[in-house]
């Protein structure tokens, strides 16, 4: 089931958005406080956020930041705002799309649908990922990778690495697209950063970080992943 956490203030919006959601199959957590978002968004490892842009306690663009921060989550935004000024910033800090009120509960969960297929085009990530019999092992709920069982103290830019490599296996990027969705379009950084990133990743999942069997290196291109699933 897919967790979706909304994230909005106005109780009988929420209220409506919930009740169409959990009729859709959509597994639901509610907040309308920006702080108990946050809060949700830790918590369940959800697969999208709906979040309205105009909260009383932290902005709907600070929730988008802080969240965007440590994940990839698709975010879908909220608000009453149509000034397309507005939209443009919000897309900006990292949401995948907007939709401003009123709007109706058909047309959410089309977009909802949308986002949802376009962040995930191979499958859907479950809780707890194997590779090469528990070789390897990545709890998305703790944000934990563990190499041989043991935790792999991965940091949170090289997690973050990992999963967008876990996410699209075999599809070959190059390292300035890594940069772009990794680390944001302000980061000052360079092809060695990234490189850098690879090669502590590789030395905490790899048997061999010279013959790595995860990450492998993509001559003048990038990298890609071509770990194997499977569980013991
Ligand atoms: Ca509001």
């Amino acid at each position: 089931m897919q967790r979706i956490v909304v994230i909005e203030d106005e109780e009988q919006v929420l209220e409506v958005v919930k009740a169409y959601l959990e009729k859709d199959g959509y597994d639901v957590y509610a907040a309308t406080r920006g702080k108990d978002g946050l809060a949700l968004f830790y918590k369940n490892n959800p697969h999208l956020i709906i979040l309205d842009l105009m909260l009383p306690d932290i902005s709907g663009e600070e929730i988008c930041k802080q969240i965007r921060k440590q994940s990839n989550i698709p975010i879908l935004m909220l608000t009453a705002k149509s000034a397309v000024e507005e939209r443009i910033a919000g897309l900006g800090l990292g949401a995948d799309d907007y939709l401003v009120k009123p709007f109706s509960p058909k047309e959410l969960l089309m977009r909802i649908r949308t986002v949802l297929r376009r962040s995930m085009p191979t499958q859907l990530l479950a809780d707890e990922l194997s590779f090469y019999r528990d070789d390897l092992r990545i709890n998305s709920v703790e944000h934990k990778v563990y190499k041989k069982g043991q935790d792999a103290n991965l940091t949170p830019a090289e997690y973050k690495l990992l999963m967008l490599f876990i996410r699209n296996p075999n599809q070959v990027f190059s390292r300035d697209h890594l940069i772009d969705k990794v680390f944001g379009m302000d980061f000052e950084g360079s092809d060695r950063t990234v490189d850098a990133h690879i090669k502590n990743i590789r030395r905490k999942i790899e048997d061999d970080s010279k013959n790595p069997k995860y990450i492998v290196t993509v001559f003048g291109i990038g990298y890609k992943f071509e770990g194997e699933r499977g569980d013991s």
